[in-house]
């Protein structure tokens, strides 16, 4: 049988006063996941477990199969996974991102979505300052403005982290790092901020009307991953296909091979063409094959309800639509789609709601014909509190 799995990230949402209080779902035009809807099963699944918070690292673990609970090691060492980056048994790995703070406020998460190359010469200028040679810090360079540093040495447990994401233009005093052991963070962010507050990269960022990265922001520290195979698991081949480090990550822990596409992003800008294409040429090879696209997470990001249903729309013609097509023509198929959690544009946040699911193929045939939305799956019968069991339902032979 071949599985095909396609996450559009932060799809799910809440009604938008501007969109007539449809859904981004609702309001797309999407007929191929309507399709599938009407042809299969719907319904909810949760993917934040209690105790979590909605986040891509937590719910598309939970989504392929693994309990969180049990196999979440934190979201950095899931990146250090990405970058192939070997922790050793006393190292601390978190996330840095480049941030955009002033006078307090988390002004934007992404410091303008800044560019490989400007952040690199930031990083750069932080290393020198923060992390000399043979001393306990690392930092190494990722996407954008998501980048990683690790700590020899040192006790993180206790220290509670923030992801900047969650506080988009409030106040941060509170979210700061906080508990035993922050003050080593803290520390650093300070620093962090003296170095890049007039570097010359951010002077000419400010002077063309783009976000300046003011600082550094640690948060989602963990230690290295320990997590069975997807074939020790459930004896199956898989591909993953992103432009995400994180879910890169999650691949290289389950043992899935990457497939690296020309051309894909984060955003809304990505060649969504040349990643419905590859999924399918990958299907020939693989068993499971993953395919995740990030824009309509990140258009939720920035509040942009309209870029959402376009990035959902185009999800639905150039990756859904091939890949559907292709899987029929095997003997035995089946096609899941769902998004790893929901980001309401209102708020610009994950929200942890149960997420809507769409699964066809064989043995899969539909029990009530309703559209791919958050309502027609709430009023199914199909609701799944364990995320991670919905797996063993979509792998299962009957
Ligand atoms: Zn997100």
């Amino acid at each position: 049988m071949k599985y095909a799995i396609i996450i559009p990230d932060g799809a799910a949402d809440s009604g938008i006063e501007d969109l007539a209080n449809q859904t981004p779902l609702e309001a797309a035009s999407k007929p191929n996941m309507d399709a599938i809807a009407l042809a299969g099963r719907i319904g909810t699944v949760r993917t934040t477990p209690p105790n979590f918070s909605a986040g891509s690292d937590v719910c598309t673990l939970c989504l392929l199969g693994y309990d969180p609970a049990k196999y979440h090691p934190g979201r950095a060492p899931l990146e250090a996974a990405a970058m192939g980056l070997k922790l050793s048994a006393d190292d601390w790995v978190m996330r840095c991102n480049l941030v955009t703070i002033v006078n307090g406020i988390m002004l934007d998460h992404s410091a303008g979505h800044i560019g490989d190359r400007e952040a690199r010469h930031l990083l750069d200028s932080l290393r020198k300052e923060l992390a000399p040679e043979g001393g306990p810090i690392e930092f190494h360079a990722g996407v954008s403005y998501r980048h990683l540093m690790v700590h020899h040495g040192g006790d993180f447990s206790k220290v509670k982290t923030t992801p900047p994401h969650d506080i988009p233009a409030q106040p941060i005093k509170g979210y700061m790092p906080r508990g035993p052991g922050s003050d080593t963070l803290l520390d650093l962010m300070h620093r962090g901020a003296d170095i890049l507050s007039e570097h010359d990269i951010n002077v000419v960022r400010r002077q063309l009307g783009e976000q300046p990265a003011t600082h550094i922001w640690l948060w989602g520290q963990g230690r290295a991953a320990n997590v069975p195979t997807f074939m020790d698991q459930y004896k199956k081949t898989g591909a993953m296909i992103t432009a995400v480090d994180l879910l890169r990550g999650i691949a290289n822990l389950l043992g899935w091979q990457n497939i690296e596409v020309p051309g894909i992003t984060s955003y809304h800008d990505t060649d969504y063409n040349a990643q419905g294409q590859y999924a399918c040429d990958a299907l020939d090879s693989y068993d499971v094959v993953c395919c995740h696209v990030e824009a309509p997470d990140e258009a939720s990001h920035q509040g942009d309800y309209e870029t959402k249903v376009r990035s959902i729309e185009a999800i639905d013609q150039f990756v859904v639509g091939p890949i559907y097509k292709k899987l029929q023509t095997f003997d035995q198929w089946r096609l899941l789609i769902m998004p790893d959690h929901a980001t309401q544009c209102a708020t610009r946040k994950h929200h942890d709601a149960p997420v809507p699911f769409a699964m066809a193929g064989t043995h899969r045939k539909s029990a009530i014909a309703r559209p791919y939305t958050e309502k027609a799956a709430r009023e199914s019968d199909l609701h799944i509190e364990k995320g991670y069991e919905l797996m063993d339902y979509f792998l299962s032979d009957n």
